[in-house]
């Protein structure tokens, strides 16, 4: 199997076809593995010119395409995915780590998505109807749709803003991580054998390319999902261009455990939904807050499930744990934990790497940490939770709002009144009662404050690749 992938040559799609990076070519790192495993092909700034010109021509006969034609299209996609889910499926565990089972759920997410993404309508809106006026408001593609994507769901988070664009008449130019960027070359390729040429392109490379992508000329959106500060910089050299964003950024949510849960019920879903993807999610429980009569439980319970994981390589049978995807990752999950144990924490269970050359950190739960510690105020992105001991909930609100990020939180509770009641105080474009982290594709998702802006999923996802043109149409007198 490790053959196969590593003898395979991964190409650009540019204007449909195949091609090699003029750039020549970067390694990519099998994280359980700590080396290079495949290259990826290099674009240079001229093959990204030709991408975008290429998603420009394709524009011209794209935005009149039905909306038959472009649900037709995804349909297509779709089955092109799952016909080849068991390869894209090995390519994502070996660039970026997950367990299989995990892999295997995130290429049937992209199936599902975009089967979800392909039913979604676009709505004419009446606005007057009448007998001398008829006012509509119709949706209109933008154009060429840049996408610039991470490396924690990489074929997932591809498909997030592949589809939509598509199904509203717009056409695409991703860049993939370069960490891992395998999946998305191959999901382009698969999409290149069913869409016109040109309507969905893809280049690769580092940084400076997400960079020349927001201030190019040809592109007139960008979708991004990563850090703040790499946010922050699309916008900044977006805003020459006058583009349209959408930034879907880091998040640091807090789950509050309200006095009186049932711990035992709960602590299965607060570990889950921290640890998915090995923490490595925008939307992950990242600090849960737990009333000081049920601290120790709490504490206890979790620690006991994160004893039940097996941490391996995510190819190995019966592994429910990967590896951190990327060294810097790593290395920073490594200085949370030490500077949390330098200030005084209990490290109940995890706490170190483990010993060899990929990138393995076990399911650590800090206790004893508080506000003003860089793991409770930082995002930590990886498998470690600091639970923190509160006494009153109106504290627990407070400083669950104490943080620039405002992606989603939770409230954990049998008495859903009182969780409802305590839900509405938090700052956050999602809460969650009794669970954490879960994204729909009838459910638009996004953040506030420094989390970003815009939505993604469901009619208003969808709408966000659009621009609306008014019909004001005046009747001739009868
Ligand atoms: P980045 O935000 O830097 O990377 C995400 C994507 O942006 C990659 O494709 C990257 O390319 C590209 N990129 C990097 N710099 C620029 C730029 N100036 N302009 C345009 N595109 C650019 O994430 P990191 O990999 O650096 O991860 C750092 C932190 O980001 C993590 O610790 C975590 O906190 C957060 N993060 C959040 C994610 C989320 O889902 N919201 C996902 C991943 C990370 P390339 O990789 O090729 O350099």
């Amino acid at each position: 199997m490790y053959e196969t992938l590593a003898k395979r040559t991964s190409t650009l799609v540019i204007d449909g076809r195949a091609v090699a990076g003029e750039r020549g070519t970067l390694l990519v790192i099998d994280p359980a593995l700590g080396e290079p495993f495949a290259e990826c092909p290099s674009a240079s700034s001229a093959q990204l010119d030709a991408a975008v010109a290429a998603a420009n021509r394709a524009f011209a006969q794209w935005q009149h395409s039905s909306c038959e034609e472009r649900r037709a299209l995804l349909l297509k996609i779709a089955d092109r995915i799952e016909h080849n889910a068991p390869e894209l499926a090995e390519i994502i565990v070996r660039e970026q780590g997950k367990p299989l089972a995990l892999a295997q759920m995130e290429v049937g997410g992209a199936v599902a998505w975009t089967r979800a993404t392909a039913a979604l309508e676009l709505p004419v809106e009446v606005i007057e109807d009448s007998p001398t006026k008829r006012i509509e408001l119709h949706r209109r593609p933008l154009g060429v749709v840049g996408s610039i994507t991470p490396w924690n769901w990489p074929l997932m988070i591809a498909v997030w803003h592949i589809m939509p664009a598509l199904r509203a008449g717009n056409t695409v130019v991703i860049k993939p991580s370069e960490l891992t960027p395998l999946n998305t070359l191959r999901l382009v390729e698969l999409i290149a054998e069913v869409a016109p040429p040109g309507v969905v392109n893809v280049v690769a490379g580092g940084g400076a390319l997400g960079r020349d992508m927001s201030g190019h000329a040809g592109i007139r959106k960008i979708v991004f999902t990563g850090s703040t500060p790499t946010g922050q910089d699309i916008m900044r050299n977006a805003a020459g261009t006058l583009k349209r964003l959408t930034l879907e950024l880091g998040g640091n949510d807090a789950g509050i455990v309200l006095p009186g849960a049932d711990i035992d019920a709960v602590a299965e879903g607060v570990f889950q939904s921290a640890f998915l993807n090995m923490g490595q999610t925008c939307a992950a429980l990242k600090r849960l807050y737990v009333h000081e009569s049920q601290y120790e439980q709490m504490c206890t319970r979790l620690a006991a499930i994160a004893a039940r994981q097996k941490v391996g390589n995510g190819l190995e049978e019966g592994v429910s744990f990967g590896p951190i995807q990327n060294r810097d990752q790593f290395e920073l999950v490594c200085e949370l934990v030490d500077d949390a144990r330098a200030a005084g924490a209990r490290i109940l269970c995890g706490g170190e790497p483990l010993p060899g050359k990929g990138y393995f950190y076990p399911p650590t739960i800090v206790a004893d940490i508080t506000d003003g510690t860089r793991l409770v105020d930082e995002e930590q992105f990886g498998p470690v939770l600091p639970v923190i001991r509160y006494a009153t909930v109106d504290e627990a609100v407070l400083r669950a709002n104490a943080s620039d990020n405002g992606l989603g939180g939770s409230v954990w509770s049998s008495d859903i009144e009182q969780a409802r009641a305590v839900a509405a105080r938090l700052e956050c474009g999602t809460v969650w009662i009794n669970g954490h982290a879960e994204v729909l594709p009838h459910c638009p998702f996004g953040g506030c404050k420094m989390s970003g802006f815009g939505v993604e999923f469901g009619l208003e996802g969808l709408l966000e690749y659009t621009r609306p043109q008014l019909f004001n149409i005046n009747r001739p007198a009868p």
